[in-house]
Parts: C-alpha cells; sequence; structure tokens
C-alpha cells in the first residue's frame, strides 16, 4: 500500500469506497484541518445529493430540472463568465443585450430596440427592480407637485413572496386584495377599491402561484384608464410574468397582457422557469427607456470599461444567459410553442384523469388561454374520504412525487387545495404513471382509512418556487 507520509491517507490503488478517508463519517460542522483525496470527497458528495430526491418528480416547481446536452456543454464553457465585468466578458454582456430586445420585441415593446432591461438572478431580483423604479417614478412626480412621499403603496392580488419582501425591504405598503369566495384572483373592480395617489403601480401576476391562472391584466388596465379620465390619477402597472412572460406569447399570443396597453410599464419573467434556462436566469424589462429612472442606473467604471448597471447584486455567473440566449436562437416562437403546448395537453389529461377518480373538484384544468400548465383541485365538498390533501401528498411521496397541498392566502385560508406543475420533461407517459400512483394512492385509503387526517400544521411544508 503506498501510504503518504504524514496524516494524509491516499492511495491510487484504493476503491473510493474501501478507502481510508470514507471508513469515518466526515466533518459536519468543525473547520477540517487536513486535506482529503478529491475521488473520496466528490464520491461522498455526489452520495449525499442523492437523498434530495429526483426533481424531474418535483411537480410542485416551477424551475426547470431537464436541459438538454448543448446548455450543459455551454455551461461549462461559461464557468468563468461573470455576468457584472462587461469589459472582460463584452461578448456574454452583448448576448444578454440581445436577450433583452428580443424579449422587448416577445413583449411588444414599441421601441424594441432601444428599450432598457436586464438580467437577474430570477424573478425575485427582477421584481424588486421593477417595484423600485415603480417607486421612483412616483416619488418623483409627487415631489415635483411638492406633494408628500412618504406613504407609497402598491396593489396586488395573491402574489409570490418576493413582493412581500419587496414591501417591507424598501417600505411600500402592500395592498393585498384578499380573496372572497370563488374570486381567487385579483380583478378590477378591487383595484379600483384600493387605488389613491399614493398608489406606485399595480401588479398583475400572470400565473398566479396558487392557481396558477392568469390575472386581467387588460381589465385591470382599461378601469385604470377610466379612473385616469375620471379623476387625473395616472396608474402604472408592472406585470408579474414570472411564469406567463414565457407561456402566453407562444401559446396564447392573442390574450394582451403586455407593451400592447401602454399602461404596462414593466414585465418580469423567469429565465429558469418557462424560460428553459438552467436556474439562476430572469428578466426585467421596461416598456421604453424612459420608463426606467436613470437615477437607478450606477455608473461602474472600476473593471475597465464604463458599464451602466441596474441590479441588486454585483458577481454572478454569466452561463445561464449564455444558455437563455441558446434557447432563443434554438427554438425560436415554434419550438417554444411546441413544448409548452405539449405541457398544456399532460396538464389537461392529468386534469382528466384526477376528475374522473371522483372526489375532487377541478379549480384549474390547464387551460392555455387563462393560465400556465399546470392544474389544482381540492376536495369536493361533502365528499365522503378519510384522508386529507395532505395524506395523498404524503402517500405519493413514497413513491418519489412531490405533489404540494396547501391552504389558500387570505380571505380563503380555509380552502386547502393540491397542485401540479407540468414543465420541459414531465411527457403524458409519465403523467400516466403519475396517474397510476395516485390510484393505488385512493385504493390504499380505501383498504386503510386515516383516523387522524394530516392537515398544514404537520409541517407538510413546501415553497412556491
Ligand atoms: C416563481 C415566482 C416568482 C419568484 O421568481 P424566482 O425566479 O424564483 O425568483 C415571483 N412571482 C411569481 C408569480 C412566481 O411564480
Amino acid at each position: 500500500m503506498n501510504k503518504k507520509s504524514g496524516s494524509a491517507n491516499y492511495s491510487e490503488l484504493d476503491d473510493v469506497y474501501g478507502s481510508l478517508e470514507l471508513s469515518k463519517t466526515l466533518p459536519k460542522s468543525q473547520f477540517p484541518t487536513e486535506e482529503r483525496d478529491p475521488r473520496n470527497v466528490f464520491s461522498a458528495i455526489r452520495d449525499e445529493l442523492m437523498l434530495d430526491g429526483n426533481s424531474r418528480q418535483n411537480l410542485a416547481t416551477f424551475c426547470q430540472t431537464w436541459v438538454d446536452d448543448e446548455i450543459r456543454e455551454l455551461m461549462d464553457l461559461s464557468i468563468d463568465k461573470n455576468m457584472i465585468d462587461k469589459d472582460e466578458y463584452p461578448q456574454t454582456a452583448e448576448l444578454e443585450s440581445r436577450c433583452v430586445r428580443m424579449l422587448a420585441d416577445l413583449w411588444h415593446s414599441p421601441d424594441p430596440e432601444n428599450t432598457l432591461g436586464c438580467s437577474t438572478i430570477g424573478s425575485s431580483e427582477a421584481a424588486m427592480l421593477g417595484g423600485l423604479a415603480l417607486k421612483w417614478q412616483w416619488r418623483k412626480k409627487r415631489a415635483a407637485q411638492g406633494k408628500s412621499t412618504d406613504k407609497p403603496n402598491l396593489i396586488c392580488g395573491p402574489v409570490q413572496i418576493c413582493w412581500h419582501k419587496f414591501a417591507r425591504y424598501f417600505d411600500v405598503e402592500l395592498r393585498e386584495v384578499p380573496l372572497e369566495g370563488d374570486r381567487l384572483i385579483l380583478n378590477a373592480e378591487e383595484v379600483l377599491k384600493r387605488a389613491d395617489e399614493n398608489t406606485i403601480g399595480v401588479v398583475p401576476t400572470l400565473g398566479v402561484t396558487f392557481t396558477c391562472q392568469y390575472e386581467p391584466v387588460k381589465e385591470i388596465s382599461d378601469a385604470l384608464d377610466q379612473l385616469q379620465k375620471d379623476t387625473g390619477l395616472d396608474i402604472p402597472i408592472h406585470v408579474d410574468g414570472a411564469s406567463g412572460g414565457f407561456l402566453a406569447p407562444f401559446c396564447a399570443p392573442e390574450l394582451e397582457w403586455d407593451f400592447r396597453l401602454p399602461r404596462v410599464k414593466s414585465v418580469n419573467s423567469s429565465g429558469h422557469k418557462f424560460g428553459l434556462a438552467p436556474l439562476g436566469a430572469g428578466w426585467v424589462v421596461w416598456r421604453e427607456a424612459k420608463d426606467l429612472p436613470e437615477e437607478l442606473i450606477f455608473n461602474v467604471n472600476y473593471l475597465g470599461g464604463n458599464m451602466p448597471t441596474f441590479a441588486l447584486n454585483f458577481s454572478r455567473p454569466g452561463g445561464q444567459i449564455v444558455a437563455q440566449y441558446y434557447n432563443f436562437l434554438r427554438l425560436g416562437r415554434n419550438g417554444y410553442a411546441k413544448i409548452h403546448n405539449a405541457c398544456y395537453a399532460t396538464a389537461q389529461y392529468l386534469s382528466r384523469e384526477i376528475e374522473k377518480l371522483g372526489p375532487f373538484e377541478i379549480l384549474f384544468d390547464g387551460d392555455s388561454k387563462s393560465g400556465i400548465p399546470a392544474l389544482a383541485w381540492k376536495i369536493k365538498e361533502g365528499a365522503k374520504v378519510s384522508y386529507s390533501l395532505y395524506d395523498i401528498a404524503d402517500k405519493l411521496r413514497s413513491r418519489g412525487w412531490q405533489v404540494p397541498a396547501y391552504s389558500m392566502p387570505a380571505n380563503r385560508e380555509d380552502m386547502v387545495i393540491q397542485r401540479i406543475l407540468v414543465r420541459h420533461g414531465v411527457s403524458l407517459d409519465l403523467a400516466s404513471l403519475l396517474v397510476d400512483d395516485f390510484k393505488r394512492t385512493l385504493e390504499y385509503f380505501e383498504t386503510h382509512p386515516v383516523s387522524v387526517p394530516l392537515s398544514d400544521k404537520d409541517g407538510t411544508s413546501f415553497n412556491h418556487s
């Protein structure tokens, strides 16, 4: 045995699992003292990652869990690219600018060649930037009128957590319209009830996290046009198109939700959701350059050139942006439509199959005109079943499927629903295997009735990612 001196126990002949290093547990808290064999450490970490489960079976997430081999190769080639360093990596920066122009075109900006926008680490950062621009524009307008600027508010429906963060971090009152009865999304009437001179903007969501539906952007925009006619209040819209921004243009092109509506001043979307880029890609684009207040743009010159930046982060990886550009060229509008329409068909298939099982009422069935490729259901009023949706989620988990159950936000916390997201890589055949497991789950509960159904207090937590 070729033992080296000192405390390293290393031999090129050792089988990884026969090595002395892996005969002990590895450090979990104390900063390690000695070096270790990279093969051994790699194997131990790879094996630990196995316990994370299989992301392709995670039907809770909106994020990409499948990429093609070319993307893996581009990510590898881009491992050293720093998105912020536009002087050292001018071509990566150029690819980012092309993506912004293409998105401005896709979302019908009146001036896609010249408008502004940027990549971010995800929709959360993009939403913060969109929200900040709204706050700055409102403040400038109010200051010019000599009016107070200390009570900004933002109107929205049941939003993703990033808007709660925006409101708290940047000191804006969030007027989140509560749900009522069967109304599980925002509507124009509720917006008007809350709009006033301190409203910095309205944020409809294209693809609400909870029920997957599109909120009626045009109806809200029309109502705000009328409000302006009646009162002079001119309230802009930012659309949270985290999912829908990469779906509606391909699968519901006639739906007017974007810069076709002059009141829509900015849009955020997640490249790493239905943009099909690997994790770490978001976008925010303004309708026209003048919609982004210039005070928010920083000019940095210490990396070599003079670079205007608008972002919360500084250094961040460039590979996701390169991969995003690859997707745009590789797929085009037709390719995106093909992939997403296949997902819609699978979502509709699942919704028919789950409805046929009997005890469930479908709340959203994967209709491409009114929401994202997903479905959501609840247990029918008065259905005689022993289990809760949390029990179903728990049982499906034993086959690796993550099908989250959760309660709705205010004022429908009483309502528990379950949801499946259908993404690139969830084929109809894979979905049919899930249906088989769903049937087996209900059969199991027939023969083994649940005596104490699980509830949201049992720590069956999940993230609306
Ligand atoms: C996912 C999501 C977000 C947050 O996006 P990230 O890309 O995960 O930061 C914001 N809003 C909506 C509607 C979402 O679905």
